[in-house]
């Protein structure tokens, strides 16, 4: 599936906005409200009823999933793979971070017929949280939604909602 409209129209929405909501993000952050955690908690829900990650798939496309030694071992198995066959094929080793992550993009595993992830069963744990709209506490929030809303739609959805809450 080649770019899908409605990716289209987020990826030219983002680019207008982007800037404005990292700095929103960045003044949300100085005022240190007592109950973003629970509001985000009961905003996220309403997000995932607009936001269809069929009709987008851009954090598989553009971004790297993190690897585990544990997502390494059950992935390369799944392959009939050594982690280390598996490895040299797919991933390469970010020094700074000290990660494994993709060598390519899009995803070698995402099936780009169907926007479909073609392990999604047993994919990276980081996967399977993306993009960990509730996971983090406090400031954390923040910091991931700056780096990830120019990426995703969900994120975007979030913060546009937070903004409708908080001003
Ligand atoms: S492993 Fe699957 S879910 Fe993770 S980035 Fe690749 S295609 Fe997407
Ligand atoms: S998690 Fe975000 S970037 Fe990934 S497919 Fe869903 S909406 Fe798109």
């Amino acid at each position: 599936m080649p770019v899908s409209p409605y990716l289209k129209a987020f990826n030219k929405k983002v680019v207008k906005n982007k800037t404005i909501f990292r700095r929103y993000l960045t003044k949300l952050g100085k005022r240190n409200l007592t109950t973003l955690h629970t509001d985000i908690a009961a905003l996220e829900p309403k997000v995932w009823q607009e936001v269809k990650c069929l009709e987008c798939s851009n954090c598989c496309r553009v971004m790297t999933p993190t690897f585990t030694k544990d997502d390494i071992k059950r992935i390369a198995a799944h392959f009939g793979q050594t982690p280390l066959e598996f490895t040299d094929q797919w991933l390469k080793y970010d020094a700074k971070d000290g990660d494994w992550v993709n060598k390519v993009q899009p995803c070698q595993f995402l099936n780009l017929k169907d926007n479909k992830c073609s392990i999604y069963d047993i994919r990276p744990s980081d996967c399977s949280g993306f993009p960990h709209l509730t996971s983090p506490r406090g400031s954390d929030y923040l910091t991931l939604y700056k780096n990830n809303i120019e990426f995703c739609p969900a994120t975007y959805a979030l913060v546009e909602k937070i903004q409708q809450l908080h001003g």
